[in-house]
Formats: C-alpha cells, structure tokens, sequence
C-alpha cells in the first residue's frame, strides 16, 4: 500500500492505492495562492484522517509519492522550475519532510508524468510503450514514453513542455516568457482573455457567465451558440496543431487524452482528431486517440506504482 498526494493548483488530492486501485481518497483546497508549504501540515493530517478512517495505518504503507507541477527533480526529489504557483516549494527537501511528517520515502515527480505512469500501468493506454498524454487542465500539461522509457531529458523538461509548443508565434503572451504557447492560446485559464478579444463577444451567452472554460464553450456550441462555435473551432485549430507537434516529436502509438475538457469527449474528438490526421505526417498508420477514464485518480495511480517501483524507473 502506498500513500498519494497530488498537489494540483485547485485542490490537493490524496490517496491511499492498493494493487493498482485507489481504494479512498479525499481533497483539501489547495489554496495556492498561499503557497505549498503552508498547506503541509493540512496535507499530513489529512493523510492520518484517510488512514483512520479506512481502518489502515503508516505502518503498512511501502512508500509515498507526491506529484508536484512544474519540472520536477526525481533524483534530489525537488521542485526545480514552477511558473506563478507554488514557487515557495522551489529546492524545498520533499525527502525530509516525508520522513519526518510520516517515516517514509517518497518518490517525486511530475504530475503529468504521474498521469502517464498511471495510464500506461493501469489505465486507457494500459501495456503501451509509445504514448503521449495531454491533460486539458487549469494549463495544459503533456508527457511522452518512447520504447517503454519515460522520456525526461538532460533537464527534466523533456515531454512535460508541451502545453508550451508555439502554435502561433504572434499570439498571447504567456506566464512561461514566450508568447502563443498552446496553453495561452488555448488552456482554460486563457480561455476568458481570448474569447474577450474576438468580434461578437460581448453579445454571446459567454459574455453573461461570470466564471467559465472549456465547459461552458462547448455547452453554448451545442445549444447553438455562433459565437461559441466559432470559438471552438479556433480552439480546435490550436489544440490539434499541439497535438500533431507532439506526434511529429515522439511518434507515440497512442494518445491519452486527458482532464476537465474530456467531459465533453463525445462532442469534441470527431472534430478534433479529423483535424490532426489531416494536418500530422503519418507514414504508418495513425495513433489511437484514448480518453483517460478518471483523470482525478492516474495521477494517483503512477505516484502509487512509481513508489512501488522505488525510483527504479529512472
Ligand atoms: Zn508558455
């Protein structure tokens, strides 16, 4: 049994997985704007609370895997680079205050990472050796396995950028330092700054939700919306060129496809993968295109097999 702690950007969400299955978890805000470190000890109570009250204790857990955004260092297990959120946890020793909060050895890495992980040993692309993953969160966050091996790079940052790929070099700027990065252009969080700035905005159904993203543009698509339509079509258009940058990058077998904009699989995938098959160089074929099918838990899942795996991944 391992314990499992995912801090997103909105929640914080932790697990206690067995044999491949998450079997109780719970979530405590993430309050990011405070920072990672002051939610700590929240974070560790709640771990001993989900113990409790599944009947399970510290002592029958193997390890602990915490799975941090941004470019993570498996090895020194530490933040290396994190843009906006959570820089208060940048070199912070992981390792010490596992041991210390809870007596175990963690396993550190990134969350997107993590999700692959969890896909690849128990999930959609379960058994796959070549796959990307793109999860349409809060960001966009990717990763890539090439011939079974998590692709890392001399830096870490291999594979985990993608929500930064370039998909229109005079686009918005974006909190990395470039502009036009696939996220800007097209993440959630940039999705409000985008539609403002396009004809017909303030007479659409958009214009009269307060707090909207990805489920409220495709919602307004199906309720006939032209405005939304259109939006989507130009969201579309970046996402597909993220997605086929990826394929010419790591020419993987199969894409997992991930996160909150999934809800609306059924609707979006006919439209989104035509556009990718017409515009990616295939000489082979064309890779399965799979839904993640519980996005909260993967992340869960790879921290629980990577600390059963004892950091013999890297
Ligand atoms: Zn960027």
């Amino acid at each position: 049994m391992n314990v499992t702690i995912d801090f997103g950007g909105t929640n914080i969400k932790i697990g206690l997985v067995r044999d491949g299955e998450v079997f109780a978890k719970t979530s405590i805000p993430a309050n990011s704007g405070e920072g990672m470190l002051a939610r700590l000890p929240e974070a560790e109570q709640a771990v001993r609370g989900l113990l409790g009250s599944s009947g399970t204790d510290l002592a029958q857990c193997k390890g602990i895997g915490l799975a941090l955004p941004g470019v993570v260092d498996p090895v020194r297990k530490t933040l290396v680079s994190i843009k906006e959120k959570y820089t208060d946890a940048l070199g912070f020793d992981f390792a010490g205050w596992t041991e210390r909060a809870f007596g175990l050895p963690p396993v550190v890495e990134n969350d997107a990472r993590a999700a692959l992980f969890g896909e690849v040993a128990y999930g959609a692309a379960k058994g796959e050796r070549d796959a990307v993953l793109v999860i349409f969160g809060t960001g966009i966050g990717t990763a890539a396995m090439m011939d079974g091996r998590i692709v890392r790079g001399r830096h870490d940052q291999a594979g985990i950028l993608g929500g930064h790929l370039t998909t229109d070099v005079y686009g918005q700027a974006c909190a990395c330092g470039n502009a036009g990065c696939l996220e800007a252009q097209a993440s959630h969080w940039a999705l409000p700054i985008r539609a403002a700035k396009r004809p017909g905005f303030a007479a659409s159904r958009l214009a009269q939700r307060t707090d909207w993203g990805y489920e409220a543009v495709m919602q307004d698509t199906l309720a006939g919306d032209e405005f939304a339509d259109r939006l989507l079509g130009d969201l579309i258009v970046h996402w597909s060129a993220g997605i086929v940058n990826l394929l010419n990058a790591y020419d993987p077998e199969v894409v997992v496809l991930s996160g909150g904009l999934m809800k609306s699989a059924d609707a979006l995938l006919p439209r989104l993968t035509e556009r990718i098959l017409a515009s990616a160089w295939l000489s082979w074929g064309h890779p399965r295109f799979v839904v993640a099918e519980d996005p909260e838990t993967s992340v869960l899942l790879g921290m629980s097999y990577l600390a059963e795996q004892n950091g013999c991944h890297l």
